[in-house]
């Protein structure tokens, strides 16, 4: 993840509640999470079209009871302490000794990823359920199109953490009101859909040429005194 401050804190005080949709931004480059989300900015290309048809179909499917596990769909979901609030794709609840125990699942159009993204996504979800129900949520599933399958996902102390730490982060961003400068990296921002409103090569172009400029000019400065510049 590519946090620029410090994390940590618990819920940022804020107006609104964070989207729980932007923690997976957050988690994948905080700039993209901030031109989303705080600057309205979105291109849509093939792959964010598809996921969201998924996710509206996953949505369009009406609540239902089968072998004892309740199934609920495009369920409101939030958090007071974490300042959250979103929409669950599917919530199970399956009956145990002491009442039903939640269990989210978030779908994706792709397969699994190398970041947490999804993850954080799923957990932020947990988290809301818990404070929700009062009743612990162990674990959630991600299903992913492409694969066509469901990767179960324990909601373990790291990634709670991480979670909160990205809830925090972003929280910030957008207490300054200031989105974060691009920062180029190949493999996270060549499978960006704002790659060309972001242009991060470009960026880190001009501030390497605006560093070599800088070293000519206190070279010459160096040498040649003020009379290099009258
Ligand atoms: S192109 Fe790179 S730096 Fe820009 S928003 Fe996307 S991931 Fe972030």
């Amino acid at each position: 993840m590519c946090f620029d401050g410090k994390l940590g804190g618990g819920a940022p005080q804020l107006d609104d509640p964070i989207a729980i949709s932007a923690l997976q931004h957050a988690v994948f480059c905080l700039r993209q999470a901030a031109l989303i989300h705080i600057e309205r900015v979105w291109e849509e290309n093939l792959l964010t079209a598809e996921g969201r048809v998924m996710h509206e179909v996953a949505h369009r499917d009406a609540s239902r009871k089968s072998r004892g596990v309740r199934r609920s769909s495009g369920l409101p979901l939030a958090s007071k302490r974490l300042n959250i609030s979103g929409i669950a794709d599917v919530v199970e609840f399956e009956s145990g000794p002491g009442g039903e125990i939640p269990f989210p699942i978030e779908y994706k159009r792709g397969r699994p990823k190398v970041h947490r993204a999804d993850e954080v996504q799923l957990c932020a979800q947990g988290l809301c359920l818990e404070e929700m129900t009062g009743r612990v949520v162990p674990r959630g599933a991600i299903f992913y199109g492409e694969t066509k399958r469901r990767v179960i996902v324990p909601l373990d102390g790291e990634l709670r953490q991480l979670t909160e730490d990205t809830v925090s982060a972003f929280g910030a961003i957008i207490l300054e009101g200031r989105t974060p400068r691009a920062v180029w990296k190949r493999s996270r921002c060549s499978a960006c859909s704002l790659i060309e409103i972001c242009r991060p090569r470009d960026m880190a172009k001009s501030a390497l040429e605006f560093r070599q400029r800088s070293i000519v000019e206190v070279l010459e400065q160096e040498t040649f005194g003020d009379e290099a510049f009258s």
